[in-house]
Parts: C-alpha cells; sequence; structure tokens
C-alpha cells in the first residue's frame, strides 16, 4: 500500500481513483507521506507565512433555508442582528492597526437594492479608513453579475461561495428543492464570481450523511476544474434546530461518515 500511495504522490496529474485512494487511507505511515507531501506543495507554492484574516461577521439574517444551517430564515430561535457601519469600520480599523493583511465580510444571504448598496458603502469606506491597504474578501451568497461587478469595483479581491457538495443528488439532500437553493445557480454564481474578475474560492463540508470518499474525489476535480483560487473545507456538524439533524443524527451516527 505504501509504495502505491507514494507512486500517487509522484504524479503530476492524480486521477479521480488516485484520490480515492489517497483519501481513503487509514495507516498513520500513509497519512504521513500525504500529509509530508501537502506540506512540500504548500511551501513551494506559497511559502512558510501564515496570513491572518480578520472576519467580520456582518449580520446573520438570511433569505434562505439551508437544511443543515443554524441560522437559516426558518430558525426562529435564532436572535438576528445585523452590525452598524460603526463597528464594521472600527472592526476593520482594528485589523489595519494589528497587522491584518485581510479583512472578510461574512453575512447571510440577502438580495435586494438595499443589501447591495450596504456592502458597497462598507467598502468603500473601509479602504478609506484603512489607507487602501486591506484587502478585502466576500461571503455574501449568491448575487447577480451585476453586482458582484459593483462590489468588485468597489474594492472587493476575494469572494468566497461554498458549494457545500459537488453531488447534484446529495445537494438536495441538504438543500430544499426549490429555485431558491438551485444546485445550478450555485454554479453559475461562481462562474459570475470569476467573470466579475473576483479570486473565487469555494469548498464543501466532509462527513455528510450518505456522503462518499468518491464524492469528496469528485469534489476536488470539481475544483481543479472550475480553477478555484480558494478552497475552504470542514467537517458537517450537526445543529440541533435543523431538518437535517432530526431526519440524519439517528440514521447516520457521526462515526459511520466518511
Ligand atoms: S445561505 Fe448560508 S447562512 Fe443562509 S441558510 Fe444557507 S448556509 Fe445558512
Amino acid at each position: 500500500m505504501l509504495t502505491t500511495i507514494h507512486k500517487i504522490l509522484t504524479q503530476e496529474t492524480l486521477s479521480k481513483s488516485d484520490l480515492v485512494t489517497l483519501l481513503s487511507v487509514k495507516s498513520p505511515e500513509a497519512t504521513r507521506m500525504i500529509l509530508d507531501k501537502a506540506y512540500q506543495v504548500k511551501t513551494e507554492t506559497v511559502g512558510r507565512k501564515v496570513y491572518l484574516r480578520g472576519l467580520i461577521e456582518l449580520t446573520n439574517i438570511c433569505a434562505k433555508n439551508c437544511l443543515y444551517c443554524g441560522i437559516r430564515a426558518a430558525n426562529t430561535k435564532v436572535e438576528r442582528y445585523t452590525l452598524s457601519t460603526d463597528e464594521v469600520l472600527q472592526a476593520a480599523e482594528f485589523a489595519w492597526k494589528n497587522g491584518f493583511g485581510s479583512l472578510v465580510i461574512q453575512t447571510g444571504e440577502q438580495v435586494s437594492k438595499a443589501f447591495t448598496n450596504t456592502v458597497e458603502d462598507l467598502l468603500v469606506r473601509i479602504h478609506e479608513k484603512t489607507n487602501h491597504e486591506l484587502t478585502i474578501t466576500l461571503s455574501c451568497g449568491e448575487q447577480d453579475l451585476e453586482v458582484y461587478k459593483r462590489w468588485k469595483n468597489a474594492g472587493a479581491d476575494r469572494f468566497l461561495l461554498r458549494i457545500e457538495t459537488t453531488n447534484r443528488a446529495l445537494y438536495y439532500k441538504i438543500h430544499p428543492q426549490d429555485e431558491n437553493h438551485s444546485f445550478e445557480k450555485r454554479i453559475e454564481a461562481l462562474k459570475n464570481l470569476q467573470l466579475a474578475g473576483f479570486q473565487a474560492g469555494t469548498g464543501v463540508m466532509i462527513g455528510l450523511p450518505e456522503q462518499t470518499i468518491e464524492d469528496l474525489a469528485d469534489d476536488l476535480i470539481f475544483f481543479k476544474t472550475m480553477d478555484i483560487d480558494m478552497i475552504g473545507m470542514g467537517p458537517f456538524i450537526e445543529h440541533a434546530d435543523t431538518p437535517l439533524y432530526d431526519k440524519t443524527h439517528l440514521l447516520w451516527p457521526a462515526d459511520e461518515r466518511v
């Protein structure tokens, strides 16, 4: 097995089968080999520095109802808030003065002229306040191409829009099946981010009920095919006040997931 892993790690391009092999390893030795290779690629590609980002959660108001998410619109137990402009500017100034090179503004998903204007205005004001020395990443959901272009022109450089899984069937097991949660629109939005000139980021959850190792290999291939610039992958953590929790936590115990 270790010989197979070593051979795969010396290849320039990995097939889906190679990825499945790597993602399936269990032994500490094989895991170590993969981690060492990953570290080598990382240091050769982006160096050894770790860059800190300041994260501003601008608002937890969201119009969507993703079945796994604690701040989904239908969860009435959540106390909703939106930061004031002054609060955001104070946080941005703190990040700037404390040497953060980059800021992320994250929100629930809202589509309205007022929301577009608010984010645009904040981008302009943050840049004025911080001498144009901060790089700003947005994570503000699916929007029209025109909105993405406006935010790009106002000074945002990067945009995170996680697809959560690239398996269409699985996507609809963790999202309502309606126009507001369209898999195709999600992919179109990612393409529009690239058209607008953003460095586009996406990512997936790991350990979703019914998710397979093959799904995760397909996710990695998707990132490469789409030429994604930033990837965020994290564990699926159940939230008790969600439909997915009610439906799955007994059927698929966490230790039986990928
Ligand atoms: S769009 Fe984002 S914030 Fe809104 S419900 Fe879905 S995951 Fe949660």
